[in-house]
């Protein structure tokens, strides 16, 4: 059975066609960027290993969803030959607020709540809706969810996602911790355990999702109990172009001295400032890595910045759930930076955390258990697969 994930921005469309069963498999995926601008595009590519590219109008997301199924069900780069297989259509979206605790099927009264989130994610959310429309104008008689970023953690205790401010603020703009990046900690998080034959309801687990974009949570008995990114996905570690924890204090002194408006600030602690703005150098932990082995010194200060702060989370979310039986490393950085998982994972012994350096350097993307044999703590590093989750609640939904 084939499923459609659709991840919608406001001037993207990125998709999977997954065929889903004992053991899913991409069947092609692909992106349809520009939307809205003169010229869009597509770049597609089929489990034949065949890629296809076009340039043309795409002035708004239903043209782009079209062009999507054009490419799925073209006779020479596609992969289905009607619109009949596509069984359902999944959508990642960025923010579900305190409505959504789990993924969902799509009806108006779901959309009306996800449109109540658009405060929360004025970015994201909108593109989502945009992408929801279009595909039912399309395909309306195949059914869609919303699979939400927000959702895993809002089992999490009011202690751990209230913020110091007034309540008044809580109660008027719903104010708080969200977290993101949900999917991924829980898939990783199942994935580990399955492979250990433990059941997450007895485990402590800290998923660390590491990639341009990172975030840490505190996984006790199978629930978030606390994550790092919070209102918005500013907060936590260090990021690519994301600054993570700061002091408020010193954005406002930046902002003073640099004369910045609020949007120009937005966009600061966005997308120039982390390892990218830090360094001077990029954002790709590859480069970072490159330049200090050959002993760039920026690039060194930078990449231990990145591991102590991965560190001290860790330690914290250690003490907030009373121990730990398993770490789990995932995302871009995560996987494949054996550099920053050394740095981040030695000298743990005191939480009995025992780090094997040779098991940690002979893997690339696989899933495998770097902590010495005798470790009480388990290390474990992960593929996340966002888009698999998200096909896997939607059959979940749509076929029980
Ligand atoms: P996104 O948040 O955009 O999905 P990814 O999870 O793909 O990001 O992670 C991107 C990050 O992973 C980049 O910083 C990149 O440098 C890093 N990365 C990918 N491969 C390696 C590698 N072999 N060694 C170190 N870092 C890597």
């Amino acid at each position: 059975m084939n499923v459609l994930v659709l991840n919608c921005g406001s001037s993207s469309i990125k998709y999977q066609l997954l065929e889903m069963g004992e053991n899913p498999e991409v069947r092609a995926k692909g992106i349809v960027e520009r939307i809205g601008l003169k010229m869009g595009c597509l770049a597609h590519k089929n489990d034949r290993n065949q890629k296809y590219e076009t340039e043309t109008e795409v002035p708004n997301h239903t043209v782009g969803i079209k062009l999507v199924l054009e490419a799925l069900t073209n006779k020479e780069h596609g992969v289905i030959e009607s619109l009949d297989e596509i069984k359902a259509v999944g959508h990642r979206v960025a923010h579900g607020g305190e409505f959504f605790t789990q993924s969902v099927l799509i009806t108006d009264e779901v959309i009306a709540k996800i449109k109540d989130c658009c405060d929360l994610a004025p970015l994201h959310n909108p593109a989502h809706l945009l992408g929801m429309y279009a595909m039912k104008d399309v395909l309306p008689t195949v059914p869609q969810t919303a699979v939400f970023d927000t959702s895993f953690h809002q089992s999490m205790p009011a202690s751990s996602y209230m913020y110091p401010l007034p309540y008044s603020l809580y109660e008027q703009y719903k104010i708080r911790r969200y977290g993101f990046h949900g999917t991924s900690h829980k898939f990783v998080a199942e994935k580990a355990c399955k492979i250990l034959g433990w059941d997450i309801k007895d485990k402590k687990i800290i998923t660390c999702h590491l990639g341009n974009g990172a975030s840490i949570t505190a996984i006790k008995y199978g629930d978030s109990v606390d994550t790092s990114m919070g209102f918005t996905p500013v907060e936590g570690v260090m990021m690519g172009t994301r600054t993570g924890d700061l002091d408020l204090g010193a954005l406002l002194f930046i902002m003073e001295k640099e004369k910045l408006s609020i949007s120009q600030a937005n966009s600061f602690i966005n997308k120039e400032c982390g390892t990218n703005g830090f360094s001077e150098i990029s954002s790709d932990m590859r480069d970072l890595q490159d330049e200090a082995k050959k002993g760039n010194e920026r690039a060194i200060l930078t990449l231990d910045m990145y591991a102590h702060r991965v560190k001290k989370y860790i330690g914290s979310y250690a003490a907030v759930m009373n121990g730990v039986d398993l770490i789990v490393m995932t995302g871009g950085i995560g996987e494949n930076s054996d550099v920053i998982r050394k740095m981040v994972l030695t000298d743990m012994n005191y939480l009995g955390v025992e780090f094997d350096a040779v098991k940690n350097t002979d893997l690339r993307g696989t899933d495998a258990t770097i902590s010495k044999s005798d470790s009480k703590v388990k290390i474990m590093t992960i593929t996340t697969d966002e888009e698999l989750v998200i096909a896997m609640d939607t059959v979940k939904l749509v076929f029980g």
